[in-house]
């Protein structure tokens, strides 16, 4: 019998899942990072942080969000049967407002002012200066000036919004430099400030909050294709960037041995360091912007540049949940290239009408591979993390229009 609800499994004392994550931050951070896991402790136990929490989820956000049976799709490929989780459906237009929306809440639990935040596909951002004018805080974004240019509709989006939008001009000006920007500004303005950091990263507490942040697709995901076939899936499919979208579905089932999991990373160009963000192809374990992980790093430990047709993906280090995961062999994770998420992002438009992110292409591609070798009465979920809106440019840039 499937279990209905699995038992929240906390890191340990020191924020660590096995031998990964952790807290590595300047003393300076330290009590910015204590004084946050005490109020996220007590908000969540506190029934009416949880009401609240789940009230702006559902009239704000547009939760529950459908599990769509991809049946044209399914057809096509002729195997397993595919469905969607449709995260692309939320306000946004992504999984990231829900995790924006309890870091929010908290920000205010704590007395905070102010919300900054760092992104790469300009997603997170959105979700952040969306939340802070809901919830009538000043905001910052740091944005790489790459993903600024490839990404400028969301930068109106959030200038739009009344948040600042600030360029990032170090590095490979991608969203690790937009990260340090992040952490410089926190630490000079901690008394006011949260920051919102946008995926299971960064040091305890941020992956298990966020995780829990998420959990909710996968708490849906269970409900529903209970309800609509009356078992568990056969496999889970999600892309990996930070690791939220995959670990919020991926959480409530891990008890059910029975169920497959496989995590997509972006596969770029090539396998060659910097031309991808396959952390697991391509990586080892290393410290980065607060935790240990698997990073992509060079020989002597430098963080290697990556690179990924989806803003989203393109992040040198995965949660250290996914790293303690992928060491148990629970979950299984894999990479897409870039060439191979653009035919699946044409594939779902064409067959379902659904035009999806880069990134959850990612997930899709996967799909695509497996699902023709697996029986018609096997099941398989993807996570649809986003709408593919944003990426028009990119489709085009890619001559596809
Ligand atoms: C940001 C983003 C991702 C990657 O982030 P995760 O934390 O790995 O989920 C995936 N899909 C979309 C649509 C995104 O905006």
């Amino acid at each position: 019998m499937p279990k209905e609800q699995p038992a929240v499994t906390a890191p340990d004392a020191r924020g660590r899942f096995g031998e990964f994550g952790g807290r590595y931050v300047p003393e300076t951070l330290m009590h910015a990072i204590e004084e946050l896991e005490q109020a996220y402790e007590e908000a969540r136990q506190d029934p009416s942080f949880q009401s609240e929490f789940q009230y702006l989820l559902h009239y704000f956000a547009g939760r529950p969000t459908p599990l769509y049976h991809a049946r044209r799709l399914s057809e096509h490929l002729g195997g397993a049967q595919i469905y969607l989780k449709r995260e692309d459906l939320l306000h946004t237009g992504a999984h990231k407002i829900n995790n924006c929306l309890g870091q929010g809440l908290l920000a205010v639990r704590m007395g905070k002012t102010r919300l900054i935040a760092e992104t790469g596909a300009g997603q997170h951002g959105v979700a952040t200066a969306t939340v802070a004018a809901l919830l009538g805080l000043q905001c910052r974004v740091y944005m790489g000036d790459e993903d600024m240019a490839r990404q400028s509709p969301n930068v109106f989006r959030m200038r739009l919004l009344g948040t600042e939008v600030v360029g990032v001009s170090s590095g490979a000006k991608t969203l690790k430099d937009a990260i340090n920007e992040g952490m410089r500004d926190w630490v000079t303005n901690v008394e006011n400030t949260h920051y919102l950091m946008g995926s299971v990263l960064g040091p305890h507490p941020y992956p298990m909050m966020v995780r829990e942040f998420q959990r909710v697709i996968g708490q849906e995901a269970r409900r529903q294709i209970l309800e609509a076939t009356g078992k568990l899936p056969d496999c889970l499919f999600a892309c990996v960037g930070g690791g939220s979208n995959s670990i919020g579905l991926f959480y409530d089932f891990i008890p059910d041995q029975e169920v497959k999991m496989v995590g997509v990373e972006a596969g770029g160009r090539s396998l060659h360091l910097g031309d991808h963000a396959a952390r697991f192809a391509g990586g080892s374990p290393g410290v980065l912007h607060g935790t240990y992980t698997y990073i992509l790093q060079t020989a002597d430990g430098l963080i290697s540049n990556t690179h990924s047709v989806s803003a989203g993906l393109d992040y040198p280090a995965v949660g250290p949940e996914h790293a303690a995961l992928y060491r148990q062999g629970r979950v299984e994770y894999t990479y897409a290239n870039d060439e191979e998420a653009l035919e699946a992002a044409q594939i779902l438009a064409r067959m379902e009408g659904i035009i999806p992110a880069l990134e959850s292409s990612h997930a899709l591609a996967e799909v695509i591979k497996r699902a023709p070798q697996a029986g018609r009465k096997k099941v398989f979920i993807v996570n649809l993390s986003g709408r593919g809106d944003k990426d028009l440019g990119i489709f085009q840039s890619a001559g596809i229009l």
